[in-house]
């Protein structure tokens, strides 16, 4: 741990089996990041609660999500990787932290807004106080370094202005401000070709299908709507199925197919084929793992539970800072 640069912390809501969205847009990412720094990576159970209709799914969720990550190369000897109720203090900095908080700031966030828009008939207290939640997460495990795309920056930055409003007010160092590591997060279309893949469009496509699955699921991808008949030419750069075969394909292939389907000379479903093929090899070795470490469940729960008291471990020394910081007898 101490060669590397700091500490990353990142949490994603227990949202179960993992799609390509998910993988290309996040998980790799936490799997590379594991090189340079002592990572904390959190399945946000509570974060869940705000939108959630019902918990039935929570648990089986949370252990599906646990096993793909550790499939794609989490190493859990380094890193923590554990369930953010299982540290209960970042209950107890959510209520320190949305004391300094004004109510406005947190109304006047786009995330917010959106998720008004998305559910109307469900707007708790929760739900205003998520960002709050999601920055005493960040700082309760001192994170040097947050990855975020683009769109979760302006909670980075709240997360950010409330280390300065707190170390100022109580004149203390207790909290550390995190830099914001902005990664390229790639927008991953899903099998509809239009919108952003993910599970509540059912536009996804599993890492863990099995390989007719997936077969079945790239077949039904739409290609460049313009092409109409296999006669006609069409066009990659509007296509996403070429957009994947540009990540898991080979760039003789890639090559091939990008000159084929602007003179014909490939057909989508063809162009298809060969993407589920490729697509399959790509899996191969993370479906293995995943097949293998699924064998024994208890392990991966005792993996979640060490990692849980690593994190309380790490909370209980900023709670006792951020108490006697405050003066709570
Ligand atoms: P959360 O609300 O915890 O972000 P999501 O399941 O929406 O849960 O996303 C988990 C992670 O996967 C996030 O980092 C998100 O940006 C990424 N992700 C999800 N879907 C896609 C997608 N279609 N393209 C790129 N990244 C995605």
């Amino acid at each position: 741990m101490m060669n590397k640069k700091g500490r990353v912390f990142s949490g994603a809501r227990p949202t179960g089996r993992q799609h390509l969205g998910n993988y290309l847009g996040a998980v790799k990412n936490y799997v590379a990041l594991q090189d340079e720094f002592e990572c904390v990576y959190c399945i946000v159970d509570l974060h869940a609660l705000t939108t959630l209709e019902t918990t039935e799914n929570l648990r089986s969720n949370t252990y599906e999500m646990a096993l793909d990550w550790l499939a794609a190369g989490l190493r859990p000897e380094e890193t923590i990787l554990f369930i953010q109720s299982h540290a209960p203090q970042v209950c107890e900095l959510h209520t320190i932290l949305s004391m300094i908080t004004p109510l406005g700031k947190l109304t006047d966030l786009p995330t917010f807004k959106e998720k008004v828009r998305q559910n109307p008939n469900n707007v708790n207290y929760g739900l205003v106080g998520y960002p709050v939640l999601m920055a005493a997460d960040i700082l309760l495990y001192r994170a040097s370094v947050v990855p975020v795309g683009v769109d979760q920056s302006p909670h980075l930055e709240f997360a950010r202005e409330l280390v300065r409003t707190f170390n100022y007010h109580f004149k203390t160092q207790a909290l550390v401000e995190p830099a914001t590591r902005f990664t390229e997060v790639p927008k991953v279309l899903g099998i509809d070709g239009q919108q952003k893949m993910g599970k509540s469009l059912n536009n996804h496509i599993e890492l863990a299908a099995t390989p007719e699955e997936t077969q079945k699921r790239v077949l039904s991808m739409v290609t460049d709507p313009q092409r109409q008949r296999r006669t006609d030419a069409g066009n990659p750069d509007v296509c996403n199925v070429f957009s994947l075969h540009k990540i898991f394909s080979s760039a003789d292939e890639v090559a091939m197919i990008n000159a084929e389907c602007r003179k014909a000379g490939i057909g989508c479903v063809d162009c298809k084929k060969r993407l589920a093929h490729d697509l399959n090899e790509s899996l191969v070795p993370f479906r293995a793992r995943r097949a293998e470490i699924d064998q024994n469940p208890d392990r991966v729960w005792e993996i979640l539970h060490d990692g849980g008291r690593r994190a309380r471990a790490i909370a209980d020394e900023t709670m006792r800072d951020v108490r006697a910081a405050i003066g709570l007898p």
